[in-house]
């Protein structure tokens, strides 16, 4: 044998790496770039690792994956896409109000198990009526009453197929002529379960399904579409009527109380506080404010990136927090006003904290790249929220534009000058409302187009399940628990070191990524 090598049994392994706490213990602060996990023991494969993951104490998410509340990221078919996917979307604030709540309307309308609000018509109304129901909504299938209003006599269906080929002067024939009468609908009686609903609506082979009380009034539908929305987003974010879960956003000035109402009617899941720098009174006052008058509404605070920040906002009785100061694509703060932490560090410091107390964390900002997305679930997150990641995508709000043969979309700031001078919702958030001297906070850019979500999204949840798999966390409530208790271990990186795990040496080179 080498005299090199040493003789012995294989028991001992030498200590190797830093915990967590240990890499976060000197006063340097941390990128996602500055370190890397070492990799564990795989014993499972990849599509098995679960993502579940708390948004808020209330709220779990299959996908750990929120859209930013901007303008060029989300309003409603990114929200939809996003909570189809198992994330969340916060819909933006720079907007109206009722601009605003009504895109959480079309988010919680996309899909439902009892329909218990739908829109009904009388036979007396007319063929236009659907016809312009289904440009304001999207759908035809209505149930007509002998009165055109919920709780009455159910006389009827309406679906496109009654309508299809009526000709333009058809156009005022009454419902009563063309709908399809009751004797001829499959209904079900009032109390059924969802589940055996279903299973009639399946057996009928028709789109829709009438619910009737014992007086045979109508009491709610459902809808043949949102079976197969069902099937086909098995991870869909849902409250308990089957209806998508959406967020939203609002400032903390006393003219978003408005807004928070519209917002609340509109069926709203959860509030994020819209603020660069969140440990504030009127980031207090506004907790207290929706906890008083909507406790069951849950709060995310933010941003903060410090623990005593995080405390404040903890104590007023916040159910998540939103980590990040200066660390988004977009974004100027930290050279600006020359406040900020690094992400990685945030992150950490932030949810070390605040799981105490049983606060889940989103890392906002700063996420480049999938394996950024693995880091911020190490070092304690929860779920990541992504802005320019997002962004350029289908789903994101804009249109596409071509600037040197190349595709792109807008993707801006909301402290850019620009997306201020939309509205003073986005001055709010960084504070220069009313300020004589406008400080822009961010930049406005553009993006090249990505493609769909429901392509980019699925790319980003295998490739954290392949992260997890390769540090040997069959779950994300054990990647955390491997992370708290020492067991994960981390490596600083030199600027060398990064040199090196980027692509080098090559003349040239295609980066495809799915
Ligand atoms: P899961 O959907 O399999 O997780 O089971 P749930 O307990 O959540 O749902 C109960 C029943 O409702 C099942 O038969 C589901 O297929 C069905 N369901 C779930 N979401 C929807 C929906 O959006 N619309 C309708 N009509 N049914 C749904
Ligand atoms: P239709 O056949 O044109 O009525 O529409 P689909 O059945 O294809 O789609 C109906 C979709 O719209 C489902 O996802 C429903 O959950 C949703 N929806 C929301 N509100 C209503 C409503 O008042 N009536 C109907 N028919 N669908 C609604
Ligand atoms: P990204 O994912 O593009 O790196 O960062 C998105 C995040 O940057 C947003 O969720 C938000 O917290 C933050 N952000 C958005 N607009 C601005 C801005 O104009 N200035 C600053 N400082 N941060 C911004």
């Amino acid at each position: 044998m080498a005299d090199y090598l040493i003789s012995g049994g294989t028991g001992y392994v030498p200590e190797d790496g830093l915990t967590a706490q240990q890499l976060f213990a000197s006063a340097d602060g941390l990128t996602y770039n500055d370190f890397l996990i070492l990799p564990g023991f795989i014993d499972f494969i990849a599509d098995e690792v679960d993502l579940t993951s708390a948004l808020t104490r209330k709220i779990t998410l299959k996908t750990p994956l929120i859209s930013s509340p901007m303008d060029t990221v989300t309003k409603a078919d990114m929200a939809i896409a996003m909570a189809l996917m198992g994330g969340i979307g916060f819909i933006h604030h720079n907007c109206t109000p009722e601009f605003q709540a009504n895109e959480v309307r079309k988010v919680k309308k996309f899909e439902q198990g009892f329909i218990t609000d739908p829109v009904v018509l009388s036979p007396s109304h007319t063929v236009g009526d659907v016809l312009e129901a289904k440009m304001r909504h999207g759908f035809s299938g209505i149930p007509i009453t002998e009165t055109g209003t919920m709780g009455s006599k159910l006389v009827g269906i309406v679906t496109s197929r009654d309508i299809d080929f009526l000709a333009e002067k058809d156009h005022t024939t009454l419902l009563g002529e063309v709908m399809t009468p009751r004797i001829e609908l499959v209904v079900a009686p009032a109390g059924v379960t969802l589940k055996e609903a279903n299973e009639i609506l399946q057996r009928s082979k028709k789109g829709k399904l009438p619910i009737v009380n014992d007086r045979d009034e109508l009491v709610a539908t459902i809808a043949r579409t949102d079976l197969k929305k069902n099937r086909d987003y098995p991870l869909a974010s849902k409250d308990s009527q089957k209806q998508l879960l959406c967020g939203a956003a609002v400032g903390t000035r006393e003219d978003d109380k408005y807004r928070l109402d519209l917002l609340t009617q509109a069926g709203v899941d959860v509030i994020v506080l819209d603020s660069s720098q969140g440990n504030s009174v009127y980031q207090l006052a506004m907790v207290h404010y929706i906890k008083q008058k909507y406790p069951h509404l849950q709060v995310i605070g933010g941003n903060v990136v410090t623990a005593a920040q995080a405390k404040n906002l903890i104590d007023a009785g916040v159910d998540g927090l939103r980590v990040g100061m200066g660390c988004g694509s977009i974004c100027i703060t930290q050279e600006v006003m020359a406040c900020g932490r690094p992400q990685g560090t945030a992150v950490y410091k932030v949810a070390e904290y605040a799981r105490r107390f049983g606060v889940p964390i989103i890392a906002d900002g700063g996420i480049q790249t999938v394996g950024h997305v693995v880091k911020a679930l190490a070092l304690g997150a929860s779920t990541v929220m992504m802005g320019s990641l997002l962004a350029a995508t289908t789903e994101a709000p804009g249109e596409y534009f071509f600037s040197d043969g190349v595709r792109l979309k807008k993707y801006r700031g909301m402290g850019s000058l620009d997306a201020m001078e939309k509205s003073s919702s986005s001055q709010k958030r960084y504070f220069s409302e009313g300020d004589k001297v406008k400080i822009a906070q961010g930049v406005s850019g553009s993006i090249q187009d990505k493609g769909s979500i429901q392509k980019f999204v699925p790319y980003l949840i295998a490739g954290i399940q392949q992260g997890c798999q390769d540090i040997g966390a069959r779950s994300l409530s054990v990647l955390r628990y491997m992370m708290y208790s020492g067991e994960l271990k981390f490596e600083k990186r030199t600027m060398s070191a990064q040199i090196e795990g980027g692509v080098h040496g090559l003349h040239s080179y295609e980066k495809r990524l799915y």
